[in-house]
């Protein structure tokens, strides 16, 4: 398939916004041609900076309950509450048509869900960090921004030729950029990220040149060798997630941080995760 310019660049914006959301970013693409491609955000804990559940769940209010992280609907009893005396009444009591409170015989009951192993009353879950050592009841929204340079090999496949322009640089941590190159290995489609912030960038760019400052012109050709450290490992990242996967079922919280260490250096889509000074 041949694409023009202008698509390409624009199928890369939509793969690297395809990579966020994998990893719990809800993203937004600028619908025009904007300094930015793709605005990113996330729900994380105000308190510890896990990230923050967003589902619908409901819950035993009982702490030394079975049902108090999550209670299945079926496991919910309907009863009534009086809002009058306050007493709780199950089916056995009152039946479902009357709203007369058994005890002070005014017409005040009210549905009233509880649970079915301690008669406790349920509610929606507000603590919803995932960090199962933290009780926050708060969150908060924190936001990147993305410059795809989507990129092709040059110099007879050795080298990564894109140019970065002078408004491309947002004076702001949250701003990454994300190098995309899409590839065929035997005739297999292949997508290639190198994902930088701030810092990278001013790295691998001097950024006080004229060409760069004034003429908007500055085509760089990377070896890609120079850009490994900022690479997404796919492969490499597969794998250690699957032995992540077997850490936390063995709750071997050793192995657990060691391979979390990891998984940054081959997953650098977590970079944007790390901590920003405006979050
Ligand atoms: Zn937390
Ligand atoms: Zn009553
Ligand atoms: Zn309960």
């Amino acid at each position: 398939m041949d694409f023009k310019a202008g698509q390409f660049g624009k199928i890369g914006e939509n793969m690297v916004a395809f990579e966020l959301s994998k990893r719990g970013w809800i993203v937004f693409l600028p619908p025009y041609d904007e300094r930015v491609d793709i605005l990113a955000m996330k729900f994380i804990c105000a308190k510890c900076g896990s990230p923050w559940d967003n589902t619908h769940t409901i819950h035993c209010i009982n702490a030394n309950c079975k049902n108090y992280v999550i209670i299945e609907k079926t496991s919910i009893k309907k009863a009534k509450k009086c809002r009058k005396c306050g007493g709780i009444f199950t089916r056995n009591d009152v039946s479902s048509q009357s709203n007369t409170c058994p005890v002070c015989k005014t017409n005040t009951l009210e549905e009233f869900p509880i649970c079915n192993l301690c008669n406790s009353p349920v509610a929606v879950k507000e603590n919803m960090c995932k960090n199962p050592q933290c009780n926050s009841t708060e969150y908060k929204i924190i936001f990147r921004s993305v410059q795809v340079k989507s990129t092709h090999l040059v110099d007879e496949g050795r080298n990564l030729g894109f140019n970065f322009k002078y408004q491309d640089l947002l004076n702001d941590d949250r701003h990454f950029f994300v190098v995309y190159l899409r590839d065929e290995e035997n005739c297999v489609e292949k997508h290639r990220y190198w994902v930088m912030n701030e810092n990278d960038f001013k790295e691998i760019k001097n950024i006080e040149t004229a060409s760069f400052k004034i003429y908007q012109n500055d085509r760089g050709h990377y070896d890609p060798s120079s850009l490994d450290k900022f690479k997404y490992m796919e492969e490499e990242t597969c794998e250690l997630k699957k032995e992540l996967e077997e850490a936390k079922d063995n709750k071997d919280y050793d192995k657990i941080n060691e391979l979390r260490n990891k998984l940054k250096e081959k997953d650098t889509f977590l970079k944007f995760d790390e901590k920003c000074i405006k979050d």
